[in-house]
């Protein structure tokens, strides 16, 4: 297959960039990796009259730190970059160990942080950690840039916040606090195929091991990813039991999530998966929560 004609555009400035997306609005989409893109493109999916080749932009792509307690990530920093940082392995764990699910090496290395988030997949890996971390999201335009919480950036299949004149140019990631335990777990067909269902799960613990914040985040269970608030509110306050986590896991997978089944797995399939999930996260995160 082959794309309908577009423009095409490889800005070498980001000032140009955002001059030719104001210029052409909705009209223009933005190239990244091109690995979402390209293959809806050939498919005449997506057909837009203008690309904006953001490959140029070196200034789009580093890795960085704030304070000691924040993590930068220009949105053009490939996945496998992401992937491979110490520091992101140490400091922000959650988000190390959900890389290897997003597709194969091959895409990771060509593949963005930016682009990654702004396609807004209910299905991928990285909406789901940025919503569990508190992320927020630095969108610019010729009139300037803003912040975008996570909270308010994602608003149903392939639905951002950004607007047709911005472009998404900057992730921020707090830092797991102390006595923070994390997880990040999965169910797909094979490796790399995109999951039936998923999970992000934050804990912290107090000193008396007694659990101060939750936070449960599901992958393709919902048109967005879903934070499932209530289901970790009854964690707060409480310490670790078996019975707990099965009320949580109860909870979450019966009144929270919103799955919508597919060929690959109905609706009651993808309850039971949450719901498994759920459990082995939870373990996870209060044991790594006590270790920390
Ligand atoms: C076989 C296969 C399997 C895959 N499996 C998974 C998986 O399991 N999990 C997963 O998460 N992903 C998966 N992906 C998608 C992959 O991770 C893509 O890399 C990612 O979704 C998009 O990143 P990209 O940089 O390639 O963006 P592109 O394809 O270049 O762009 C994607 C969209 O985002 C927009 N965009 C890109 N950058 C910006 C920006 N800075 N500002 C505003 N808009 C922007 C583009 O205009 C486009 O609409 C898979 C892809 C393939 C081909």
């Amino acid at each position: 297959m082959k794309p309908a004609s577009f423009k095409y555009y490889a800005p070498e400035s980001l000032e140009e960039a955002l001059r030719l997306k104001a210029q052409y609005g909705d009209e223009a989409r933005i190239l990244a990796g091109g690995q979402s893109l390209i293959p809806a493109m050939n498919f005449r999916i997506m057909q837009p009259a203008v690309l904006l080749d953001l490959n140029l932009l070196a200034e789009l792509s580093y890795i960085s730190t704030k304070d000691g307690k924040v993590l930068q990530l220009g949105a053009m920093t490939r996945l496998n970059e992401v992937e491979g940082d110490v520091v992101i392995a140490d400091r922000v764990s959650l988000l190390h160990e959900a890389l290897p699910y997003i597709a194969h090496p091959q895409i990771r290395n060509r593949g963005t942080v930016g682009g990654n988030i702004a396609h807004a997949d209910p299905a991928a890996e990285l909406p789901v950690v940025a919503l569990a971390m508190d992320s927020r999201f630095r969108v610019q335009s010729t009139n300037g840039s803003h912040w975008i919480n996570s909270e308010d950036f994602f608003r149903g299949y392939f639905e951002t916040a950004i607007d047709s004149s911005e472009i998404l140019v900057e992730i921020e990631m707090p830092f797991l606090e102390p006595c923070t335990g994390w997880a990040f777990l999965e169910v797909s067909r094979r490796p790399g195929d995109y999951a039936m269902a998923g999970i992000a799960a934050v804990i912290t613990l107090d000193s008396n091991h007694i659990c101060r914040k939750a936070r449960l985040v599901y992958l393709n269970l919902s048109d967005a990813p879903l934070d499932a608030k209530q289901s970790a509110d009854l964690l707060v306050g409480e310490m670790q039991s078996n019975e707990l986590i099965m009320e949580v896991a109860i909870k979450a997978s019966e009144e929270e999530i919103m799955p919508m089944g597919s060929l690959h797995a109905t609706v009651n399939y993808q309850r039971h998966l949450a719901r498994i999930l759920t459990k082995r996260a939870l373990k996870l995160a209060f044991g790594r929560a006590k270790q920390t």
